[in-house]
């Protein structure tokens, strides 16, 4: 697609929101009072198409009146008059031939070129940002913040070049796209694909502003650090190891699933829970973030000078220790991101909210069907019986984070420190995990030709946040894994998230490189990366030499487990949001208090009897709610996606590698339409649940004998 863009980037995607809007907008009224006759939209229309049956006949007809319809709905006065679009009608328009074919393919070849390099040069942009390359200066978030595609839509419709492909080539929206998707040819797909990028007129400050607070946001999120170590008991002691920094909220979460493994894992469980409603409601003070100079008592909420030296102070970290709370910062990012979503908003008729947007345009799922496959999920019978074996598996009555319970996965039963020894002494920096990738890739079932291209195609780094994939948007680019990777070597966290980033790499290449239609690189929307991506992480262990055997078993009860877990947050994201467009002129306390209250109500409905506690706002933990507009319901999607390709690819074990470059191959399709394609039915929670009732019912037998 043409004039979007910013990096491919997963799971770091607060990008993915600038798309939104750089494809989402009309430019605003144009001052053309220079006009003398003045564009007359349905007289052009009529004039258009005379002009043009007369020239090509009534074979043609369906085209013209279409492109001209296109083009009379996006034609601006600044563009010209009444004659002049006549004029560029007759001059421009292909009737359907060779001619029209060359210009189709002109198109794609330039889209790729456009796409590939201002792909490149964000992604250089972002370097100081994204890579652990040193110190982050003040002029790295400026880069950052640059987008230097900022004005490539606005440009591609005055050099009237977005027209051309408004005039020739059909533009579909998403109840077209369902309606007849089906039985379109590949070549149809991608001229949908191509007039998608035109079908609206961006003014090119709403894409600046996005992109700009999607960047302090993300800024905000990456140096949002907890040093564990100078957490506190109320009788003072110390949990966590010296110089263990995480960050919120993966950071913190992986640490309270990897305290499943430890017998005495209970208390520091419970600690992080703390620490995490404390962000939620805004409690932590906030000399405490990203400050190894003071210890804090969660608990009590109060600080103190730190009495240890375990780690070196981030710039800006000071030693005294004020106990003022941190006041909303987290909902004034969010707010942030949500303002400079209005912007576009007001350009956008057909698609007038982010919301909108997120569904319609980058999703191609209706809001109502993601809620329903929520739900449907959520309110299944099924979780009661589940937490019960969670219960007797624990020997205790569950807690409220126990949502993140991991001891169905083969990973519980191996302690996170002995997981750590491995991957360190495995892989001491980047390069010794990009030397393994062949091996890796093989290990899985792609074949060594395979195993060997892919190698070639992606670049390892170190990354500053959590880890992110960015793929290529140029088949003669490369894809970029970043991971973290700490001064002792990759740790299990930064192993265990590298494969999943590298299951977003290979299925970027293949998509990208080895696709008939460049036009159609990528996969429908970010869930089904996602999904890709788990099938790779799903299998960390077996790729480090561990034994997973039984794991199968219990594997649809982890699947539902995750799913239900993440299904609520998606949930508190989406009522967010809807909350935030009836209330536009929230203060951040004002949004704080509605975010507490929205995660509290989605916990009563949902997890408060299994889980025996009511009014626990965990739920809003997730950092990606605050930078990535409404990003997370791909997660749950992604879990349901995960499945059903798991089964597929449960099915064709023998041929792995084969099957998962064929179906990254079908590229951006509708999500139903490529699942169609790539595993024969359509998109349900209902393999799921099935497989989960079967395996827990084995299960409760097993119990009882
Ligand atoms: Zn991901």
């Amino acid at each position: 697609m043409m004039p979007t863009h910013q990096p491919t980037t997963s799971c770091g995607v607060l990008l993915a929101a600038a798309c939104v809007l750089l494809t989402g907008c009309q430019m605003p009224t144009a001052d053309a009072d220079t006009t003398t006759t003045p564009f007359d939209p349905s007289a052009a229309r009529r004039l258009a198409a005379e002009d043009l049956l007369a020239a090509h006949g009534t074979g043609q007809e369906e085209r013209i009146r279409r492109g001209v319809d296109q083009l009379a709905r996006m034609w601006r006065e600044s563009d010209g008059d009444t004659e002049a679009f006549v004029q560029f009608a007759r001059d421009e328009f292909l009737p359907t031939g060779e001619l029209l074919d060359d210009t189709f393919n002109r198109f794609e070849y330039v889209s790729e070129s456009m796409d590939g390099y201002f792909n490149a040069m964000s992604r250089d942009l972002r370097r100081g940002v994204d890579l652990e390359i040193g110190p982050l200066l003040p002029l790295d978030r400026r880069l950052a913040a640059f987008n230097a595609a900022a004005h490539l839509s606005d440009d591609l419709f005055t050099g009237k070049i977005a027209q051309t492909a408004l005039l020739n080539f059909p533009l579909t929206d998403l109840q077209e796209k369902l309606a007849r998707g089906e039985n379109w040819t590949r070549r149809q797909w991608a001229e949908a694909r191509l007039t998608d990028g035109f079908d609206t007129r961006v003014p090119a400050s709403v894409g600046q502003a996005m992109t700009a607070a999607a960047a302090a946001a993300d800024t905000y999120i990456s140096n949002y650090n907890i040093y564990m170590h100078h957490l506190l008991t109320p009788d003072g002691q110390r949990l966590f190891p010296q110089g263990l920094r995480l960050i919120s909220h993966w950071g913190l979460r992986d640490e309270l699933k990897a305290q499943y493994a430890d017998p005495d894992g209970l208390p520091r469980q419970q600690m992080i829970r703390t620490v995490m409603e404390r962000i939620v409601r805004q409690e932590i003070p906030a000399a405490v973030i990203n400050n190894p100079l003071l210890d804090w008592e969660p608990a009590g909420n109060s600080v103190s000078p730190a009495m240890v030296n375990d780690a070196d102070p981030p710039p800006g970290a000071a030693a005294t220790a004020h106990d003022a709370r941190e006041d909303d910062e987290r909902y004034r990012q969010w707010l942030g991101i949500f303002h400079a979503a209005q912007l576009a908003d007001t350009h956008q008729p057909d698609q007038p909210s982010l919301i909108a947007r997120r569904f319609n345009v980058n999703r191609e799922i209706p809001e109502e069907e993601v809620e329903a496959l929520l739900e449907a999920v959520l309110s299944s019978p099924l979780a009661g019986r589940v937490a019960k074996l969670v219960s007797s598996r624990l020997g205790r009555p569950l807690e409220p984070f126990d949502i993140w319970y991991v001891g169905f996965k083969p990973r519980g039963q191996h302690a996170e420190a002995d997981l750590d020894v491995r991957t360190r002494a495995r892989y001491p920096d980047a390069a010794a995990y990009a030397a393994d990738i062949p091996r890796l890739l093989q290990d899985l079932g792609f074949t060594q030709e395979q195993a060997k291209f892919l190698a070639g195609q992606i670049v390892v780094e170190p990354s500053r946040g959590a880890g992110h994939a960015m793929g290529a948007a140029r088949r003669d680019d490369l894809a970029h894994l970043r991971t973290r990777v700490g001064a002792g070597g990759m740790d299990y966290k930064g192993y265990n998230i590298a494969v999943h980033e590298m299951g977003h790499n290979v299925e970027q290449v293949f998509s990208m490189t080895r696709i008939d239609h460049t036009l159609l690189q990528g996969v429908p929307n970010t869930a089904f990366t996602e999904a890709l991506a788990f099938v790779f992480q799903d299998r960390d262990m077996e790729l480090l030499g561990l034994d997973t055997k039984g794991a199968g078993d219990l594997k649809p009860l982890e699947a539902f487990w995750a799913t239900r877990e993440i299904a609520g947050v998606a949930l508190v994201d989406m009522r967010a949001w809807r909350w935030l467009y009836a209330h536009p002129d929230a203060t951040p306390a004002a949004f704080r208090k509605a975010v507490v209250e929205i995660a509290t109500e989605v916990w009563n409905a949902y997890h408060a009897g299994i889980f025996g506690a009511r009014d626990v706002p965990l739920l809003a933990i997730y950092s990606h709610m605050v930078d990535g507009a409404m990003y997370t319901p791909d997660y749950p999607l992604g879990h349901l996606i995960a499945f059903q390709i798991e089964e597929h690819f449960n099915m064709h074990r023998d041929r792995f590698g084969t099957e998962f470059e064929r179906i990254c191959r079908l590229g951006r399709l509708t999500p139903n339409a490529w699942m169609e394609q790539a595993v024969g039915s359509s998109l349900s929670a209902e393999p799921l649940l099935k497989a989960a009732t079967a395996a827990l019912s084995r299960q409760e037998r097993a119990g009882t004998d």
